[in-house]
């Protein structure tokens, strides 16, 4: 049997000692049958959290709330008072009341636990001699994993080829500075500290540059920091803000009902009303009125919310997000792969001595032609055409395998081009000597190579942004001899690239030469990359709905201005990032402002662009993909991070991953934030008046020294109806057109809104004064029955059902939401109406709930009565549109005519 390595002892041992330990191979990786093998032994390469608790230990610390165990106090005074009807009823009505609550928590939490499982880190395994990228949970020990900068480690691994690697170990050490790696193995005594094993790479860390490769030694609770990231995984996520303020509401709306609840008991029992009566009556009153369930219900719905989005391709990794989404007013947005494609394709190819060829045909298979004057190129008839694209082809890193891209876009479509003119395996004709990779701040690539045989003439080859290759550049190509290259020819090319980025072209420069001081100018390539589908409109929504947006790009200004305008953003100008260096906090703070367009930036931008923009109180959602966007995507209110192109380190410093990179996604992401938002207000609505209602009418009917209108066993009912499935279903309401519309939220804003408290006494009004004159209608006789408080009891939950459906929306009415669009909520509304029919008709629950049946006609009149909270509420809505549509009318009048 293979067993795990501990680091302490592999990072002593050669990498072949831990190969050959680990029955490994270097060149072929584990077979698949041996991985399914090792899996079965090892297990998966995951952390389960084990269930710490039985579901009828969980179930039974319900019963440990104060207000179950007052409940439950009364039920045995009442059975040693022989009064065995109340014992039984008030038991039944605990155990539906705590079955409730235990339903909706255990709902709770396993939909925040789906939300750990949204974003499952990958990994790239040797495995049956090759490269193959899946889940980093199938790992065993003993595969070979390739790491590349920006991923994050999958395994702990020994480390047996490093190019220039260097690893995050922040989480574990604290230490900020990457660690180098290397692959010898460590002489002297036993190392002890991570920061000593030099040539291991642990799970979870994140390779901050270059390249290496390794074997696995440990896999899941094996790693090294197994226990860690137990601990982390099964510890509780921190409350969102919006959670918290629901639980201080609770516990405010707590302390007045017991201050209400405590007098009602006083005066209960200097009227001399039967103390146990009134006490039955007070707790069911606290657990009725307390909205305990409410910040249950706002976990619940947001993550629900979080599922919801993530069916749309928007992974958002945590609950507060959710909150800030819908306040988000600005989206600083990547060009290249966010608001385009990201598929290149070379369309021109001009070089420094006036040539210009056309290609044809898209994507990288190689079909279509490159043709100059009428004439397929080839290197008799335009060799310096050809020159361009043979350094375009030698200093490139992808590959087109089967038609295939492996690699950035920008080089896979040069390498299009280069199959389209026979010119695919030019490469090989030369050997790479050292390269110098492309990067978002020298917005150049370079690579030193020789023809093969002839190893002494060595040669530079460069591609980049057209200002950075022309630094280098003394002379340019002509015909085949080099010319000097003159301020007037310097001039030229700079205008022939800012024509070809005018039309929406990317541009690159290509060059070549004996030194990297003494290069010669070849000409230019520029390639098409068109918007994606829908985003175009994607931003009209946003900017409709005041959520500006700003394309940042390492592209030219003219490609990204012409790309900005295709999709319709406009610009009153434009600001570099070298502008970005130079201006002072202030004028850049000001210059953001009318700026829509920001090129030739560099990550290192982002950073201070988002505290600018933050300085004027905006909510900056900010995208980001490779590693150097790590900062700004954590500085960001929002850090969007791209599912298919972005590193790792990306997605882990991120808030939202879009896992189609697509900004349209981030769009329907906000819209949903929106929809959560104003569901929980409509639920908070809903809850507070119901319990508003109810206490306010047990306050007055005790004062006005009636006797009680509805008994213990009801009020919980009403409690069941007012946190359970109706209040839930509230918050699934579909995202409705006009949330959508509205801009964004402002940060600070409470979910309690004056508007939101008028609505809420204005139903509990109009539920307290028809369910009291039902009661006083019923009391005619002078003796309280049965039969009456059935009336008043299913005339409150009549009320509370009617109030909930004008709960769906603030403003809109029934007939333009639409009555079956929230199915849930019928269904919700539906069950409770079967369930209030059971507790009138079904005699074991008439037993308990001390009811009566009524007459059909007594229902007429309650659902005829009870309907006036709903028809109010919409008469109120009706008011409020035709005012708000003349408002707006008035308000766009020019001031002259005001
Ligand atoms: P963003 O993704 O932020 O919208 P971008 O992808 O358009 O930006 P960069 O990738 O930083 O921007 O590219 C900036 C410039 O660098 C390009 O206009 C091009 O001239 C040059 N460039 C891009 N990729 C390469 C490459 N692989 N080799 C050499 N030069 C490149």
């Amino acid at each position: 049997m293979i067993n795990c390595l501990k680091a302490d002892e592999a990072c002593h041992m050669t990498s072949d000692d831990v190969l050959h330990l680990m029955r490994s191979d270097i060149q072929h990786g584990l077979s698949h049958n041996d991985a399914a093998v090792r899996q079965r032994i090892h297990g998966l390469n995951d952390f389960e959290i084990n269930e710490d608790e039985p579901l009828w230990k969980k179930y039974l610390s319900q019963f440990k709330d104060p207000l179950i165990m007052l409940l439950l106090g009364s039920a045995i005074v009442s059975l040693f008072m022989r009064q065995f009807d109340d014992a039984i009823s008030i038991t039944v009505a605990i155990i539906i009341v705590v079955t409730v609550a235990f339903v909706q928590e255990y709902r709770s939490e396993k939909s925040l636990e789906a939300l750990t499982k949204l974003v499952p880190p990958k990994c790239h395994c040797l495995r049956n001699g090759k490269y193959e990228t899946f889940l980093a949970r199938e790992l065993v020990p003993g595969d070979i994993v390739s790491l590349s900068t920006g991923d994050r480690v999958p395994a702990d691994i020994r480390i047996f080829e490093a190019f220039d690697l260097a690893i995050d170990e922040s989480s574990f050490t604290g230490e900020t500075e990457p660690a180098r790696k290397l692959t010898e193995s460590l002489r002297g005594e036993k190392a002890f500290n991570v920061t000593d094993m030099q040539n291991i790479a642990f799970m979870g860390t994140l390779v901050r540059c270059g390249n290496g490769k390794g074997v696995v030694i440990g896999t899941g609770d094996n790693s090294e920091f197994g226990e860690i990231f137990r601990i982390m995984k099964a510890e509780e996520p921190p409350k969102t803000p919006l959670q918290k303020s629901m639980s201080l509401l609770g516990k405010q709306l707590s302390a007045y009902s017991f201050i209400v609840i405590g007098l009602i008991m006083v005066t209960g029992w200097i009227q001399g009303r039967k103390l146990l009566k009134m006490f039955n009556i007070g707790v069911s009153l606290a657990v009725a009125a307390i909205p305990e369930g409410l910040p249950i219900v706002v976990t619940v719905t947001l993550a629900i919310g979080v599922m919801r989005m993530a069916k749309k391709k928007a992974i958002v990794k945590k609950l507060p997000i959710v909150e800030t989404l819908g306040c988000v007013n600005v989206i600083c947005s990547d060009k290249t792969g966010t608001l385009t494609k990201n598929e290149m394709t070379v369309t021109r190819i001009v070089s420094s001595d006036g040539d210009e060829a056309e290609a044809t045909g898209l994507g990288y298979s190689g079909t279509g032609q490159v043709v100059c004057r009428g004439e397929t190129v080839n290197p008799e008839n335009h060799p310096s055409l050809v020159k361009i694209v043979e350094i375009g082809v030698i200093c490139n890193n992808a590959q087109i395998v089967d038609g295939e891209l492996h690699g950035q876009p920008t080089e896979g479509a040069i390498l299009a081009a280069a199959v389209k003119m026979d010119m695919y395996s030019i490469r090989n004709q030369y050997i790479r000597l050292q390269e110098w990779p492309f990067n978002s701040d020298t917005k150049m690539m370079t690579v030193k190579a020789a023809v093969r045989g002839n190893e002494d003439a060595q040669t530079y080859f460069v591609k980049g942004a057209v200002e950075r290759i022309l630094q280098h550049c003394t002379k340019f190509n002509e015909r085949g001899v080099l010319r000097p290259l003159t301020n007037q020819q310097y001039n030229l090319f700079v205008s022939q690239a800012k024509n070809m980025g005018r039309s929406g072209l990317r541009v690159l420069a290509t060059a070549y030469g004996s030194s990297m001081s003494d290069l010669a100018f070849v000409g230019l390539i520029g390639m098409i990359d068109p918007p994606r589908e829908g985003v175009k409109e994607a931003i009209t929504i946003l900017q409709e709905t005041g959520v500006e947006i700003k394309m940042l790009t390492g592209d030219s200004e003219e490609t990204a201005v012409s790309i900005a305008n295709r999709l319709g953003l406009k610009s009153r100008r434009t600001l570099s990032g070298e502008e970005v260096d130079s201006l002072s906090f202030e004028a850049l703070t000001a210059s953001l402002i009318e700026s829509t367009v920001l090129y030739r930036v560099s990550p290192r931008h982002k950073h201070v662009i988002i505290k600018a923009l933050q300085s004027t109180g905006q909510i900056v959602g900010m995208t980001g993909d490779g590693v150097n966007d790590a900062v700004a995507l954590k500085s960001a209110d929002i850090g969007i991070a791209m599912g298919r192109s972005g590193t790792d380190v990306s997605k882990e410093a991120a808030d939202v991953i879009l896992v189609d990179d697509n900004l349209r996604t981030m769009e329907a992401a906000m819209e949903e934030g929106k929809a959560i938002f104003h569901n929980i207000r409509n639920f908070v609505r809903f809850q507070l008046s119901t319990s508003i209602a109810a206490l306010t009418l047990i306050t007055i009917s005790t004062f006005a020294n009636l006797p009680n209108p509805l008994n213990a066993m009801q009020i919980l009912w009403i409690n069941i109806i007012m946190d359970g499935p109706p209040a839930q279903s509230l918050g699934v309401e579909p995202v409705d057109d006009d949330t959508i519309k509205q801009p964004p939220r402002k940060a600070t804003e409470s979910i309690i809104t004056r508007p939101l408290m008028t609505n809420v006494l204005l139903s509990a009004t109009i539920i307290v004064s028809g369910t009291l004159w039902v009661f006083w209608r019923e009391m005619a006789d002078n003796k309280i029955t049965p039969r009456d408080t059935t009336m008043t009891f299913t005339c409150f939950v009549l009320f509370d059902m009617f109030n909930a459906l004008s709960c769906r929306s603030q403003k809109k009415s029934i007939l333009q939401l639409g009555f079956t669009t929230n199915r849930t909520f019928l269904l919700a509304v539906g069950g409770s109406l079967l369930g209030q029919l059971l507790v009138v008709y079904f005699p074991p629950l008439q037993r308990t709930f001390q009811t009566e049946a009524l007459y059909i006609t007594d229902f007429i009149f309650l659902i005829t009565l009870t309907s006036s909270v709903f028809i109010v509420s919409e008469v109120k809505k009706w008011f409020e549109r035709v005012y708000s549509v003349k408002r707006d009318r008035f308000e766009r009048i020019p001031s002259d005519y005001v």
